[in-house]
């Protein structure tokens, strides 16, 4: 048996988060969950109604029924793999940095020499940029990426068609096409459209993941595994079947779900090493400042362990009000 209380929290996106979305404040719960063994581990639950979720509410409505969707089961896991570390003194995190995240730039407007500069002083080897707004605007300025040493990962969140994007590629320079690592999610998954696309560069995918991980003849090298939704052993072992890589993102959730994401992402590189590709854990800083935020520790491409055992933040947790949701 185990008791799941709830605290409901909002964040401010500092600009729209990628085109399918505004710049509207974003609803979530961090879960608190006390096992009958006396464990408690906390986890974020941040659903995204635009890909597919369902809403805070009911989420929320279905646990306290004891009922799971693939979100609010995830967060249960990773509660109870905060609880272990928390039992045992032990912060999720390293204490050193030993895998890079990727850059995130949300706006491929703001791609000038002054970011890439900063971006390359900072550490940063890859930059991932969402597009699909204005693919004109888009080829425009991905040509600032020329004679650079970036990785570049694209994310067009499906919004193209197989013409439109291959429209796109063959609007980009060669130069920059031969940079990029992996482009995720051109356009909805469909195997034999895909295979015909890869021509182009590597492709990666994200949101139709649950679908794709049953299919025999994979047409993508890379998979976007994100530890707040997707089973992590199951990816895993798909990934190695199929001689994909795997790229461990956040949820672009709470910093609770963030740092939960990173500590599975710098296990995983512990223990299967280049079948990890870089992350894409550092989203904390698209949403305003807040406690908790102000809380990581992070320089340049990495995340650190900050103060405290498990996920951290036991200050902020403890200071939070929790509702009782469900005694299951
Ligand atoms: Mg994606």
């Amino acid at each position: 048996m185990k008791d799941v209380f709830f605290s409901p929290y909002r964040l401010t996106p500092r600009q729209p988060l990628n085109s399918k979305t505004q710049g509207i404040v974003r609803h979530g719960a961090l879960l608190k969950v006390i096992w009958n063994d006396g464990l408690c581990g906390y986890a974020d639950l941040h659903p995204w109604e635009e890909l597919g979720d369902q809403g805070l509410s009911e989420q929320l409505r279905l646990i306290g029924e004891g009922r799971w969707t693939p979100l609010s089961y995830s967060s249960l896991s990773l509660a109870r793999k905060d609880a272990e570390f928390r039992l045992v003194g032990k912060n999720l995190l390293p204490e050193k940095g030993e895998l890079k995240n990727n850059a995130l730039i949300s706006s491929v407007k703001d791609v000038d020499d002054d970011l890439l500069n900063t971006l390359k002083l900072q550490g940063f080897d890859t930059v991932k940029i969402k597009l699909g707004g204005d693919l004109k605007l888009e080829t425009h300025q991905l040509r600032k990426f020329t004679n650079t040493s970036f990785r570049l990962r694209f994310d067009f969140n499906s919004l193209l068609s197989e013409h439109s994007y291959s429209e796109f590629m063959s609007s980009v320079p060669k130069e920059v096409r031969d940079q990029i690592e992996y482009v995720e999610d051109p356009f909805p998954y469909d195997s034999k459209a895909w295979a015909r696309a890869r021509k182009w560069a590597p492709l990666a995918v994200d949101q139709d993941i649950s679908h794709v991980i049953t299919h025999a003849d994979p047409a993508f090298d890379v998979l976007i595994l994100k530890p707040a939704k997707s089973d992590v052993t199951e990816v895993v072992q798909f990934a190695q079947k199929h001689r994909c890589k795997v790229a461990v993102t956040s949820y672009m959730d709470h910093v609770v779900g963030v740092l939960h994401a990173a500590s599975v992402a710098h296990e995983l590189f512990k223990e299967y090493g280049e079948l990890i590709l870089e992350s894409g854990c550092l989203t904390h800083h698209l949403f305003e400042e807040s406690e908790f935020s102000e809380g990581v520790l992070s320089e340049g491409p990495y995340l650190y362990a900050g103060p405290g055992v498990g996920v951290g933040f036991n200050s902020q947790l403890e200071a939070l009000s929790w509702q009782k949701l469900a005694r299951l």
